[in-house]
């Protein structure tokens, strides 16, 4: 169920996940982009934790808080696109308790904001299948990791990991891992 606290487990297990792969995020992104995809969600990862330490008592407004942590302090491609799709999870949660549609909305919003579409080697070739799966109700550890995998044939056309072309190919994308992390965490506090 979604609650204040299902949320702060969720988040919780994501920003850990980020912290202790923080190098490795780095690592990927040093390859089809810049090097910083780690070091810019640790940074929202330790600003998360914090403001769910004070996070009002209701589920909107602790999507709010998170939105606002990553926004002020993870910067890049990354902050904002979760930051839009953390706002948009504050906004739907004040119509809907149901995480599929929070989740659907967070992903549009995300589209809009990227100008992007899944197929282009970017966190949404995460999302989409994800959130597909999740409006079945089929999501599992698998789903997950297949999605992540299958950017590494992808050739990017969004982003900085675009300005590499042909040579992206190959490679992870990054935002795809930690979007990955993001989902397995969600699927292990059972909210999908
Ligand atoms: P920056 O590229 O500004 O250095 P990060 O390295 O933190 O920011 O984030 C890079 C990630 O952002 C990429 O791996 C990709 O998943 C995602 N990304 C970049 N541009 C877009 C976009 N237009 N739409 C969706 N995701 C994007
Ligand atoms: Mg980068
Ligand atoms: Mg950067």
């Amino acid at each position: 169920m979604l609650t204040v606290e299902t949320i702060a487990q969720w988040m919780n297990g994501w920003t850990k996940d980020i912290k202790a792969n923080k190098g490795y995020l780095n690592e990927l992104d040093s390859v089809i982009g810049d090097g910083d995809h780690g070091s810019n969600l640790a940074r929202g990862a330790d600003a998360i934790e914090a403001a769910l330490l004070t996070a009002p008592d209701d589920v909107p407004s602790t999507f709010k808080a998170v939105a606002m942590a990553i926004v002020s302090k993870v910067g890049g491609a990354s902050g904002a696109l979760y930051g839009t799709a953390f706002l948009e999870m504050y906004k739907e949660s004040q119509r809907t308790t149901d995480m599929v549609k929070i989740l659907d909305k967070a992903m549009k919003a995300m589209e809009k904001r990227g100008d992007s579409k899944p197929g282009e080697k970017t966190m949404l070739d995460v999302w989409e299948p994800v959130v597909k799966a999740a409006k079945r109700g089929n999501v599992t550890p698998i789903v997950i990791d297949d999605a992540v995998e299958s950017t590494k044939d992808m050739k990017a056309t969004k982003g900085r990991a675009s300005y590499v072309g042909e040579k992206s190919i190959g490679h992870l994308d990054p935002g795809a891992v930690s979007s990955g992390y993001l989902f397995h965490n969600l699927f292990e506090v059972g909210l999908v």
